[in-house]
């Protein structure tokens, strides 16, 4: 039995896989059928890739039909196939190339109950047709037809997704709305330092990448969950602390996290630490730390003084007399969170200091931390993917938590 032979565009026809794939199981009278949630094994001899230079056929044989879904992402081009349940084995996905435009194929688990297979392509293409045969020998065949680079660009599937094993497009979240209920909340990451101002440095590792690879995934992490995210950086690059506030207050910020990862060589152990805008420093460590900040950005030519008129500055305080209640109580929801979830904090959790890109008036500011470079414990943690992915599944959890809060208070302080 042939389902369906269409073009698969942009991420509509992705739900659209899905659905078709679904939709399939129910028609056959599967939707109850233990055989479902079995392991469905992929048959290495009945799939291949074939094809010349007009066409590149993907064939994959699996023992039973699953849902499935197929898309394109970019740099570089390549075809990503989700299947519900399929386990590839120990077969080498190598032995399948030779013919057709895939230049690489890897597949295996990809999170629970998720089997992914990703095919690199040798040029921008689209999916011509993509097609599940059920019946005797079921397989999945895909055909892909060169297209030029415009045409792939509106074909791809999810163009923010910059590495293709990050966790990829779930179904519609709805979105977590800001607290005057207008939009969707909208948190600005500043991943610190970039480009000619690595941050602190350790072992051979930068806090300038580090906090933007920590930076991408709580990106990730957020917008899975219907939130709104703007970075102020998304490359190794020197961003200066005004264009950061800047860029937050163009974005219209709910929220803005700043992310480090800094180095204290005295009087500072290890764990997190979450800072917010404190006239007097908590402590001497705070204050320098706040302050060697400032001077990355002076040394880099960026003149931080001359925006400190006087009536600037009181109207500045009066509208951070606003916003402050609501950082503090993101940093007790955000300390709250981290206890929960075991992460390892420093002894005063939530410190204040003088941090210029804390100084917007007009959005709660606050500046994680993550951990200490220096430190051996936190550096290991930085460089781990499970500790960062599980890090930014509890940041995402303060943010939803304080969200919902914020939003009552608000509606409470109308009445
Ligand atoms: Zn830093």
């Amino acid at each position: 039995m042939q389902i369906l032979g269409r073009a698969l565009l942009g991420r509509w026809a992705l739900a659209y896989a899905v659905l078709i794939g679904l939709a399939l199981m129910a028609a056959q009278g599967h939707a109850q059928d233990n055989r479902l949630s079995a392991l469905a094994q992929m048959d290495p001899a009945r799939s291949s890739i074939t094809g010349d230079a007009k066409e590149t056929r993907l064939r994959l044989g699996i023992s039973q039909p699953v849902a499935w879904r197929a898309f394109l992402l970019d740099s570089p081009p390549r075809l990503v196939v989700d299947f519900r349940e399929v386990d590839f084995g120990g077969h080498d996905p190598a032995k399948m190339l030779g013919r057709g435009g895939v230049s690489a194929l890897r597949w295996g688990p990809f999170r629970p109950g998720w089997s992914r297979m990703v095919a690199e392509l040798t040029g921008p293409m689209k999916i011509a047709s993509a097609q599940l045969h059920t019946g005797e020998s079921p397989d999945v065949d895909i055909s892909l037809t060169p297209v030029s680079k415009d045409r792939f660009e509106t074909a791809k599937g999810d163009p923010d997704s910059a590495l293709w094993d990050l966790p990829q497009p779930t179904p519609v979240t709805p979105p977590i709305l800001r607290q005057d209920g207008t939009r969707a909340l909208r948190v600005v990451l500043d991943p610190g330092h970039g480009g000619i101002d690595p941050g602190a440095e350790a072992d051979g590792t930068t806090e300038a990448v580090v906090v933007l690879t920590f930076a991408r995934e709580l990106k990730e992490a957020l917008s899975r969950a219907g939130i709104d995210v703007v970075m102020t950086r998304n490359e190794n690059t020197f961003v200066p602390l005004e264009t950061r506030l800047t860029i937050a207050r163009q974005a219209e910020a709910d929220l803005f996290i700043s992310l480090h990862a800094d180095a204290v060589q005295s009087g500072h152990a290890s764990g997190t630490t979450i800072y917010m805008l404190a006239d007097k420093a908590t402590d001497s460590a705070s204050q320098k730390l706040a302050e060697r900040h400032d001077r990355a950005d002076i040394l880099a030519g960026v003149d931080l003084d001359g925006h400190g008129d006087d009536v600037a500055r009181i109207l500045m305080d009066l509208a951070r007399t606003e916003t402050r209640p609501r950082t503090v109580r993101f940093t007790q929801v955000l300390a709250g969170a981290m206890k929960a979830g075991g992460i390892s904090l420093y002894k005063n959790p939530v410190q204040g200091a003088d941090f210029s890109v804390l100084k917007s008036a007009d959005f709660p500011s606050v500046l994680i931390e993550l951990g200490f470079l220096d430190a051996t414990a936190d550096r290991k943690k930085l460089l781990d993917d499970t500790w960062r992915k599980h890090m930014a599944q509890v940041i995402t959890q303060a943010v939803q938590t304080w969200a919902q809060s914020d939003a009552a208070e608000a509606r409470l302080l109308r009445k």
